[in-house]
């Protein structure tokens, strides 16, 4: 097995601190696909990262075959900040590749991934989770169905159309992609980096990466709507629905937004459909009106693939 570690210099700051692109190369023993692996790409999804640096060091890579590039930090400067977009630009690094060499500078280091990580691998695994206050948990079928199925997950998802400017927009023209949601939220993320590694783990198993026979899927369940509810009110949100995978009746109370300051009540969040709890909020916290509420996947369009 052959280790690299490329730390790839984008471009100075203000600050005279470089960005760098970090990139590590781990060469397998025999001949097999490039797995690429990319995390925080958002940079409040954190947990992402810490899947990665156990990845990197587990023993079970003795056996690989082929070769895995892992991006461990697609997003440095919304890493840092702890925050979904770059914070020097206000941009988006998940809707906007495969990025500008004369853009702003999350175009600039878009460009960047592609040309050293997207567009060099057959195989591409990016790990999001729901960010710093909400909790997640499904993976996404986009043209890969046995690999989003190795990962586990209760609920998978078929988006009607990729969404645009997003890392595998560009890596599946050519690769094999999975997006996995996964964990986040103001929660221990201990059982979330733990299934999470062992998803990917599974996924390399099914593709010959790695030795021995992977787990087949437990009984899951297929969602090709999945609707977004967003609060139309800004204050202090008091989840009613604080758990994961759970069944809700359309027009069920989901959360509510109070005034922290009037303690009048602002707004009910309601339930768009019969349908089951993809993201949540996990415990009371301040939200903008417009900023991720709840994620509720459609039941009566959703089919079993066990
Ligand atoms: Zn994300």
């Amino acid at each position: 097995m052959n280790r690299k570690y490329r730390s790839i210099e984008v471009a100075h700051l203000a600050s005279g601190v470089a960005l760098h692109l970090p990139l590590h190369e781990i060469e397998g023993a025999g001949p097999g696909p490039t797995v690429g692996i990319s995390a925080a790409i958002h940079g409040d999804e954190g947990v992402g990262v810490e899947v990665v640096r156990r990845l990197a060091a587990d023993p079970e890579l003795e056996g690989l075959t082929g070769r895995l590039l892992l991006l461990p930090v697609a997003n440095p400067l919304a890493y840092a900040a702890n925050d979904r977009s770059t914070p020097l630009d206000a941009q988006n690094l998940n809707r906007i590749f495969p990025g500008d060499p004369e853009g702003w500078l999350t175009e600039q280091f878009a460009q960047i991934i592609s040309d050293e990580f997207l567009t060099r691998i057959d195989v591409h695994f990016d790990l999001h989770s729901g960010g710093f206050y909400p909790i997640v948990d499904y993976a996404y079928w986009l043209n890969a169905p046995d690999l989003s199925r190795a990962f586990g997950r209760r609920f998978l998802y078929a988006p009607p159309e990729p969404y645009h400017g997003t890392s595998t927009e560009i890596s599946g023209k050519a690769a094999r992609a999975v997006v996995l949601e996964l964990g986040g939220g103001l929660v221990p993320q201990e059982p979330y980096a733990a299934a999470a590694l062992a998803g990917v783990k599974n996924a390399l198993r099914v593709l010959g990466a790695l030795p021995g026979q992977p787990t087949p899927p437990q009984r899951q369940t297929l969602l090709h709507h999945i609707e977004t509810v967003r609060p139309h009110e800004g204050g202090l949100l008091l989840p009613a629905v604080a758990q994961l995978g759970c069944e809700v009746a359309k027009g069920e109370v989901l959360g509510r937004v109070v005034s922290p300051y009037s303690f009048d009540l602002l707004e009910e969040i309601r339930a768009p459909f019969d349908g089951v709890m993809i993201l949540t909020h996990p415990t009371l916290h301040q939200i903008e009106p417009g900023d991720y509420g709840y994620m509720v996947g459609e039941l009566g369009s959703a089919e079993d693939v066990s």
